[in-house]
């Protein structure tokens, strides 16, 4: 089929994620037709360096042949296995094990889902069953950042803290709050780590007492923010925050959606800073894309208080007809062995080469800061470097890098009006990050060029 046909037919019938759906049909899609590695080919046969693995989720890159043969093997010996009435399919109760295996402390119990946006719908669900089988069913308010992202479920989008996804749906529902994020570049009292972090405590303590200490259940937070625009918190924070919940008998969960699997280093990024949350939510690099698939893991304490607090044979309601799908676990069970094989080692090594690169890019005029971690990196845009003022929404910064990157044939992700996100696969070598860095000089070079940008900074 000729790509504008294409493109008639997308415009006609295919609803885009996250988008104005009126810019989306003035622009028409850009259909990509295969992948190979780190490169995607479009459908007028141009080849894109894919600096966003896709949804920040292609870790281990396209056209890995284990993983298809996997998924294929699969498909032919057994293609669905329902989890419920007690069945289970092979791949499912070894990927369980195998995440187990790696995941911090005693996040020991698995719930698969279809994605990142269920699977924090489940772990509200346990956090019900979890207070009513502690006697404390009146805790059932949660906490998270203000620019934190938890997927678009009318539950997920609530706890979300991010305007785009309340507006017009009557979100937050009433159990949901949020607080500031720690956010050093914009911190009104400076980059200070640790006025950041009591800034952060005080905050939070704060909304708790609002709420009524003995009425919060949980408090939800990336590791990393980010959709909200790749905030790294300051060292400490992470543990100041999940002791404050534990001194408060509060859930912590930790959303390592985008952060897990080798994004920032190590498997999870939890590891970083040593600390052990009470659920942690995956999705994305589990399968790295190839099929959906997201994941809870349950610490054994939460596992066993839901488990011995339910009535003799109560069933616990809540599943899903396609968790632990066999295929997806098959794929998930060959991305893990990628990672366990090199993957994770090489996207560390590659990872503090993109970060060395990309921070020369701190002097470029329209860059404010240079932040990320491993694999992980964003840039902030200004238009003015002393006093950090935003580019102005009219500009349309965001869009014009887009179409720079394309022409540039780099593709990343220009948000939030003022970032630049990168997420390279886990399989890119550094000579992949150079070819990264130089499409990225030209991109900001045609951006600064724009006579609109020019006289904006
Ligand atoms: N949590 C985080 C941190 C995410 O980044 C995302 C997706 N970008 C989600 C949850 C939702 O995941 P999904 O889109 O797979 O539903």
């Amino acid at each position: 089929m000729l790509a504008n046909d294409l493109a008639e037919l997308d415009r006609a019938h295919l609803i885009h994620p996250v988008m104005s759906w009126r810019d989306h049909e003035a622009r028409g899609p850009h259909v990509l037709a295969s992948g190979e590695g780190a490169y995607l080919t479009d459908a007028s046969g141009r080849t894109l360096l894919d600096g966003f693995s896709g949804l920040w989720c292609v870790n281990v890159g396209y056209g890995q042949r284990s993983v298809v043969a996997a998924a294929t093997e699969q498909m032919m010996r057994l293609p669905y296995a329902t989890g419920y009435f007690g069945y289970a399919a092979e791949p499912s109760i070894r990927l369980a094990a195998r995440l187990a295996a790696h995941a911090p402390g005693d996040l020991d119990h698995v719930f698969f889902t279809l994605g990142g946006s269920d699977a924090i719908d489940s772990v509200v669900r346990f956090i019900r069953f979890y207070m009513h089988a502690q006697g404390t069913p009146e805790r059932r308010h949660v906490i998270s950042l203000a620019r934190g992202y938890h997927g678009s479920s009318t539950t997920g989008a609530g706890i979300t803290g991010l305007p785009a996804f309340h507006r017009d749906s009557d979100l937050p529902l009433p159990w949901q709050h949020h607080i500031s994020n720690p956010y050093p570049y914009r911190n009104p009292a400076g980059p200070d780590a640790g006025a950041i972090v009591a800034a952060s405590l005080a905050e939070f303590h704060a909304k708790v007492e609002e709420i009524g200490a003995d009425k919060v259940a949980a408090f939800f937070c990336e590791p990393i923010t980010g959709s909200g625009g790749i905030i790294v918190p300051p060292k400490g924070w992470l543990p100041a925050m999940r002791e404050a919940c534990r001194a408060l008998g509060i859930l912590f969960v930790a959303d390592e959606v985008i952060t897990g699997f080798g994004r920032t280093g190590p498997m999870f990024a939890c590891e970083d800073e040593g600390i052990v949350p009470d659920m942690m939510t995956v999705a994305k690099g589990l399968t790295s894309g190839y099929v959906p698939m997201g994941a809870v893991l349950m610490s054994d304490a939460v596992y066993r208080a839901i488990r011995d607090g339910s009535p003799e044979g109560a069933t616990i309601g809540h599943g899903l007809t396609y968790s632990a799908h066999p295929v997806s676990a098959a794929v998930g069970l060959a991305v893990m062995d990628l990672y366990e094989g090199g993957l994770l080692a090489q996207g560390r090594r590659v990872g503090a080469h993109l970060a060395r690169r990309l921070s020369a890019f701190a002097d470029h005029p329209l860059v404010g800061e240079v932040r990320g971690r491993g694999m992980l990196q964003g840039l902030e845009l200004v238009t003015d470097k002393a006093s950090k003022a935003k580019p102005d929404r009219a500009l349309g910064i965001a869009g014009k890098l887009a179409a720079a990157g394309i022409e540039n044939r780099l593709i990343f992700r220009a948000f939030a009006d003022d970032m630049v996100g990168f997420a390279p696969p886990l399989c890119c070598t550094e000579d992949d990050i150079d070819i990264l860095v130089a499409r990225l000089e030209a991109t900001l070079a045609a951006v600064l060029d724009d006579p609109e940008v020019r006289a904006a900074v």
